[in-house]
């Protein structure tokens, strides 16, 4: 984001912005004031200065772990690396994580971290440093473990942290069992699981697929349904940009533009993702890639010709300046809080469909919620099950070539035979998850005449919550 822009996008509390949303959502409901006030307010805030020795200097290194909701326990949500980390970040981001959650029946409660570092400059051994320092602070005031709070990858950290943590975190708790499931988003060598780097851009993929089957909202943006041609612009090429755009190319869209800190590229025609990629790696820039025009104010490619926009970095992108710009006529949000409430009123009202984050970006905890749960049983998924399917199968095929006399061609044979492999299980739950929680949240949207899907997310969000007090016989 620009000076400018930045400045703009600071006079706001981005924690004020998010109660906005949930108090549009609450006028829908009849619950009593204190409680919506409870599930609103963050549980608990910690904010650490720890020094850490960089080089022959000592530095002292800001962070929080922000715990917004123990309704569900663990808390859960990742850890941000950024130097604009500040403690209203980290707080609206734990909200996000509750009612992100409770929309797709994952069983936490929201949390956040953050470290105000630039791991752009930050070598990768004093990353190394600060996160088990880090990791340690946590484990002092009981802000870690399978059972409390549970982190994960976030703008800015990744596997490679993700390990560390986990490798702090076991061995100041030696003989813990259930040490792996402390953090997700590990690598599959240690206890990750298979589809956790793809899921967030998968998720987005797949709710996205699912707003473009529905020939209603289709026709409300005059577009045709299905994915098959769409033009579609992704701002951010980092874990789930990435992703993202990989699968909409895949599925037959139209990569249009692709913008990164440095600026965008743009070609009316489809950018191929992974040439792209390609060229990213090899140059250390998106710019200048062949057969495309280079767009230097990165901004500017939000507001270019486009059916479908994909904001996949940070938040508070899409303002009341620029929103009226926009021509997009979805938005899916990717990232978490891209649209500030101006701009999301002022494209309200062009008619614009926005998907909103606590539902899009919920593919990322949804898969961390699978890996937690391997973790606690020690065991992969597919493990008992996949030997025994594919004896199943063989079985049921032969009875069919038996009973119809004709040979099934080896390859078709191939494909029906398999049994399922983590990877396929950990994809089919997530789609599972994607589709439902786009239903629940339409059909919410219809029966309670309720204006926007995001307005309907906080609806579904502040419901299960409230659903879970009352089960708690907290708030009777
Ligand atoms: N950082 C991701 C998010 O904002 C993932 C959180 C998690 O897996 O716990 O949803």
């Amino acid at each position: 984001m620009s000076k400018k822009n930045q400045s703009k996008a600071d006079a706001y509390s981005f924690f004020s912005c998010i109660e906005k949303n949930f108090d549009k959502a609450a006028r829908h409901l009849s619950i009593k004031k204190g409680l919506l006030e409870q599930i609103k307010s963050c549980n608990a805030v910690y904010r650490m200065h720890f020094p850490v020795k960089i080089g022959k200097e000592i530095q002292v290194i800001e962070a929080y772990r922000v715990q917004h909701s123990h309704h569900k326990l663990p808390c859960k949500g990742g850890i941000r690396y950024s130097i604009k980390v500040n403690q209203d970040e980290v707080m609206t981001l734990a909200a996000l994580m509750t009612y992100k959650c409770a929309i797709v029946d994952v069983p936490f409660g929201g949390a956040k971290g953050g470290i105000k570092i630039d791991p752009q400059i930050v070598s990768a051994e004093n990353i190394e440093k600060i996160t088990r320092r880090y990791t340690s602070e946590l484990i002092k005031k009981n802000f870690i473990g399978p059972g409390i709070d549970v982190p994960a990858p976030d703008y800015g950290t990744g596997e490679r942290e993700m390990s560390w943590i986990f490798d702090t975190f076991l061995s100041l708790s030696p003989g813990e069992v259930d040490a792996l499931a402390c953090v997700t988003g590990k690598p599959v060598s240690q206890g990750g699981v298979r589809g956790r780097k793809e899921a967030t851009g998968l998720g987005v993929f797949y709710g996205i697929r699912e707003l473009c089957k529905m020939k209603e909202e289709m026709l409300s943006v005059g577009l045709d349904v299905g994915l098959n041609g769409k033009k579609v612009i992704i701002q951010g090429l980092g874990n789930v940009g990435y992703h993202a755009a990989t699968f909409f190319h895949e599925a037959g869209a139209i990569i249009v533009a692709l913008a990164e800190r440095e600026g965008a590229i743009y070609n009316k025609k489809g950018l191929n993702v992974s040439n792209v990629i390609l060229h990213l790696k090899k140059t250390g820039s998106i710019l200048n890639f062949p057969e495309s025009k280079n767009i230097e104010d990165t901004e500017k490619a939000l507001e270019l010709e486009c059916d479908i926009l994909i904001p996949a970095a940070l938040e508070n992108v899409i303002h009341k300046h620029n929103a009226n710009r926009i021509k997009a006529k979805i938005i899916g949000e990717a990232a978490n809080g891209p649209v500030t409430p101006e701009a999301d009123d002022i494209l309200g009202k062009k008619g614009v469909l926005i998907v909103p984050d606590i539902y899009l970006n919920a593919g990322g905890v949804t898969v961390s919620y699978f890996e937690w749960l391997k973790n606690l049983s020690h065991v992969r998924y597919g493990r008992m099950e996949k030997r025994f399917s594919e004896n199943m199968n063989t079985e049921l095929l032969q009875v069919i070539e038996t009973s119809c006399r004709k040979k099934i061609p080896i390859e078709e044979k191939k494909m029906i035979l398999r049994g399922p492999r983590e990877i396929d299980l950990v994809r089919s739950g997530l789609e599972d998850t994607m589709i439902n929680g786009f239903h629940k949240i339409r059909d919410l949207k219809k029966s309670l005449k309720i204006e926007n899907l995001r307005t309907a997310a906080f609806v579904l969000s502040i419901n299960k919550i409230i659903d879970s007090y009352e089960k708690l016989g907290i708030f009777p």
